[in-house]
């Protein structure tokens, strides 16, 4: 059956790099992949087009996919639009509200040959491999009431930290199920010594557990995870948080990895339908002129073909084809190290498939 694919190319550098995802993907069809692959516009490019960062048809088009690849939306000349509802970034909040995408995943893999670039000793980082599953439509984002008022004539600003048991156990179900595919450790972080809907949390964590006997649960606070992130990082497999947790400790992972520039991200829905993107932004600073990377994008379209498509195998290929481009020395200027020599993101793009057809 011809599966459908979503590239939404966005702003800044996102046609940039989508455009070198997009030829993977041609490759991966010429090699039996069957899929078909349309474009549709959303953000600041989408606004400026059609009024709107979501335009309906993209909606539409969105739905019927099996995947959505997403470039980047936002960029300064959009940061002065008065109705907040049409700035670039409700065009990515719509599409994750839209389609029900409550499970990010967030990897942080550190290519040996990358060790250099992170901020922590290479000792600390060499081999790590860790994935974040973060809580992505619930939590204190989201939780009603919320606002600012006046009470006792001083003004207050309040947020509601709420998720139900069927949340917890959606997204519980999704790491458990994770961490069975990889090294069968799973850490839940919570402030259960504080917090009452993280005192649930653990307890829906607790009670999920004995069906995953093959995998070992620990908990911790999210401040000591804060800190043994930078301390000791190698220590983690995969790691469940709520939303807020989640952002804040999947950046921190992120930086461990040494470039912002490597890393792809996925976000699910329950019926295994993804959109995939880099963890990065739209670069605005670096836009048209070649030196995006594109390689987190590329990595983003391995994560689509394993996780919504069952292609393990092509998803495996193309991290090999990252892979051997980095160990034939090819860096874009993100990952290059200082004063050292740097490619394009053509011309990563051109040894990414080059690796992949002598695969
Ligand atoms: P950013 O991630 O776009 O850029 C941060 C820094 O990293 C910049 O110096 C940039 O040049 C560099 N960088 C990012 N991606 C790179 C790549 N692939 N190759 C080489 N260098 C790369 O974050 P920002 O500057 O805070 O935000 C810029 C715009 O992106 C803003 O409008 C913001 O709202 C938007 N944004 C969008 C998303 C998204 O679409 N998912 C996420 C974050 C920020």
């Amino acid at each position: 059956m011809t599966r459908k694919i979503l590239v939404l190319p966005g702003d800044g550098i996102g046609p940039e790099i989508t455009a070198q995802a997009s030829r993977v993907l041609a490759a991966c069809q010429a090699r039996g992949l069957d899929v078909e692959v349309e474009e549709a516009p959303v953000g600041g490019t989408a606004y400026d087009r059609h009024g709107t960062p979501l335009p309906e048809s993209t909606l539409e088009r969105a739905r019927a996919a099996d995947a959505v690849l997403l470039g980047a939306v936002g960029g300064p000349q959009w940061d002065s639009i008065e109705d907040i509802s049409k700035r670039p970034e409700k065009g990515l909040l719509g599409l994750r509200k839209e389609l029900g995408l409550f499970g990010n995943l967030r990897p942080a893999l550190l290519y040996p040959q990358l060790a250099e670039a992170s901020s922590l000793k290479p000792e600390l980082v060499a081999g790590l491999d860790i994935m974040i599953v973060r809580e992505l439509t619930g939590g204190i984002y989201f939780g009603q009431p919320r606002g600012i008022e006046e009470r006792d004539s001083q003004r207050v600003g309040f947020n509601t930290y709420v998720y139900s048991e069927a949340e917890i156990e959606r997204i519980g179900r999704v790491a458990f199920e994770m961490a069975q595919k990889r090294g069968k450790r799973l850490c839940s972080v919570d402030k259960a010594n504080v917090l009452e809907v993280t005192m649930l949390w653990r307890e829906v964590m607790e009670r999920l557990a004995p069906e995953y006997p093959d995998v070992e649960l620990t908990h911790m606070y999210v401040d000591n995870a804060a800190m043994q992130l930078v301390r000791a990082p190698k220590q983690f497999d995969v790691v469940v948080t709520g939303n807020m947790f989640g952002d804040i400790l999947s950046d921190a992972a992120a930086m461990l990895t040494g470039s912002i520039g490597m890393l792809p991200s996925a976000s699910l829905n329950e019926s295994g339908q993804g959109m995939y993107e880099p963890c990065h932004g739209s670069a605005p600073d670096i836009a048209g002129q070649g030196l995006a990377n594109p390689l987190a994008t590329i990595l983003s379209v391995a994560m689509m073909l394993r996780y919504s498509l069952g292609e393990n195998a092509l998803a495996e290929r193309i991290e090999a084809a990252v892979g051997q481009v980095l160990d034939d020395g090819l860096r874009t200027a993100d990952i290059a190290p200082q004063d050292g020599p740097y490619v394009s993101t053509v011309e990563i793009g051109d040894a990414v498939l080059a690796a992949l057809e002598a695969s």
